[in-house]
């Protein structure tokens, strides 16, 4: 069914916080329904003898009534409004893994950044600053950031905001603390409708090239490690991920972020790393060149190579996480890393943090930069999908396969400085197989595809684009056919 085209709602829009929940509401309303039902005037005036006699049964009895009723009617409401624990149907949360905030090089604080986000209907967000969580003692000067603390101080109330003068060369100058996320978390969280997941990014570097990787769910910050390499070092990351998950019992991952960002990786950094299982196939930031140039491939293309490699080896497939990576929240503009470009969309039963991954970890998640999905079905007959379709906006879906006996050999490249850049691959990687148009697209496996995974192309601009001209798309997690695993 289609529903009707979404306005977009420009930043800095204001909204109520969190509004009083059901339960609250239903817990003001049943003592004032017992009230009215004590209070109502009997049918023939009685004497004070009679009302002695008969009065005080009656009450008794109308008050286990209506205190009867009233809690059958606030255990009713209680179970409307509770979180939806009990049914355990999976369901999509939509959600982003990659922010900033002013824990680091974001330009606004924590708790506006979150309800920007509550705001614009996600379920949940990592903020995810560099090399740090959002933890311990923090106090920014007050005197750069005058627009952003007055935004702040305008939305959650001169109490909340904690200001001091310290003396800083014999000047006195202002301050103002950056909140942990155990403190404003209570705010801003909603049992079943928002969710602050504790993430990094861990940032380092081999030589110039960067190498940036998302933790998400860690409880420790992992400091950064050099190595001898760009996949060395992304090795030591992804590894101290995984050992905390092993060492807290939390359910955590990792991702590497923007890979054409400084042409930081090539595919043959990305291709020995077997622990990888997540990165970026679209990063909202501008400067993250995701559909690479001249010379160098797209994300997209990265993945294919990746998965033409991996499930030749019999590796197990990477999936594609679309994230913001925003940083800017003061001024709407292509060229500023604006939060609303890229989330994912994740089909568990719960909104917690250990629901979401597993959901992650066996595949049951897409990457979005609009389009929304109603169902998704990957099974060993191949690829179904049906599109949440939008009046007036007409949607193309393709089929991207490799087939298993596609050359995996590539030619070194060299960049025009002479250094070396991902090499060229047989152009039978990553190629569309079929394309759909309409709302319930389906690829039916031929038998000789390693794997199919489905990109959605909408006639929808985006409202505040990566890139302009983009469309809003989303992008499927590549279906492994049975035999190929
Ligand atoms: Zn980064
Ligand atoms: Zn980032």
């Amino acid at each position: 069914m289609p529903r009707p085209r979404r306005a977009y709602v420009p930043l800095g829009e204001r909204q109520e916080l969190v509004s009083l929940s059901l339960r609250e509401r239903v817990g003001v309303r049943a003592p004032f329904l017992a009230k009215r039902h004590v209070a109502r005037p009997h049918p023939r005036p009685l004497s004070r003898r009679e009302r002695g006699e008969i009065q005080a049964p009656l009450a008794l009895a109308l008050t286990f009534v209506v205190l009867g009723l009233a809690v059958a009617f606030h255990r009713a409401s209680d179970e409307k409004s509770a979180p939806p624990l009990l049914d355990g149907n999976a369901r999509w949360w939509k959600g982003n893994l990659h922010t900033h905030s002013l824990w680091s090089d974001g330009d606004d604080f924590p708790e506006m950044i979150a309800a920007w986000y509550r705001r614009h209907k996600y379920h949940f967000l990592s903020l995810t600053d560099h090399n740090v969580l959002s933890e311990g003692q923090r106090w920014i000067d007050a005197a750069p950031r005058a627009k952003a603390i007055a935004k702040y101080v305008d939305r959650f109330g001169p109490n909340w905001v904690e200001r001091r003068s310290v003396l800083d060369k014999e000047k006195t100058k202002d301050q103002v603390r950056l909140k942990p996320l155990t403190e404003f978390r209570t705010v801003l969280e909603e049992s079943g409708k928002f969710l602050l997941v504790p993430g990094e990014e861990i940032t380092h570097k081999y030589g110039k090239f960067p190498v940036h990787i998302n933790g998400i769910n860690l409880r420790d910050v992992v400091l950064p490690v050099d190595g001898p390499s760009v996949t060395e070092v992304s090795r030591v990351h992804l590894r101290a991920v995984e050992s905390q998950a092993k060492k807290t019992g939390w359910t955590n991952l990792a991702f590497i972020n923007h890979p054409n960002y400084g042409w930081g990786f090539r595919v043959e950094d990305l291709l020995p790393l077997d622990e990888l299982r997540y990165f970026e196939v679209f990063n909202g930031h501008p400067e993250v060149k995701n559909y690479g140039d001249k010379i160098r491939p797209s994300m997209e293309r990265i993945w294919d190579i990746m998965l033409a490699v991996r499930l030749q080896r019999g590796q197990p497939p990477v999936f594609g996480v679309a994230t913001d990576d925003a940083h800017n929240y003061h001024e709407t503009s292509a060229k500023k890393a604006n939060p609303g470009r890229g989330w994912i969309q994740v089909r568990s039963p719960h909104l917690t943090p250990e629901s979401l991954l597993k959901a992650m970890k066996t595949g049951d998640f897409y990457g979005s930069s609009g389009v929304a999905l109603e169902d998704l079905k990957a099974d060993e007959q191949g690829l179904k999908l049906k599109i949440a379709g939008v009046e007036g906006v007409r949607y193309k879906t393709q089929f991207i396969v490799t087939r298993a006996d596609t050359p995996l050999d590539a030619k070194p490249r060299m960049d025009d400085k002479g250094l070396s850049i991902s090499g060229e691959y047989h152009e039978a990687i990553g190629t569309i197989a079929a394309e759909a148009e309409g709302l319930e697209p389906a690829y039916r496996f031929k038998g000789d595809e390693l794997y199919v995974r489905a990109r959605v192309i909408s006639d929808c601009l985006h409202p505040n684009p990566y890139q302009k001209g983009d469309v809003e798309m989303a992008w499927t997690q590549p279906n492994v056919r049975k035999s190929a695993k």
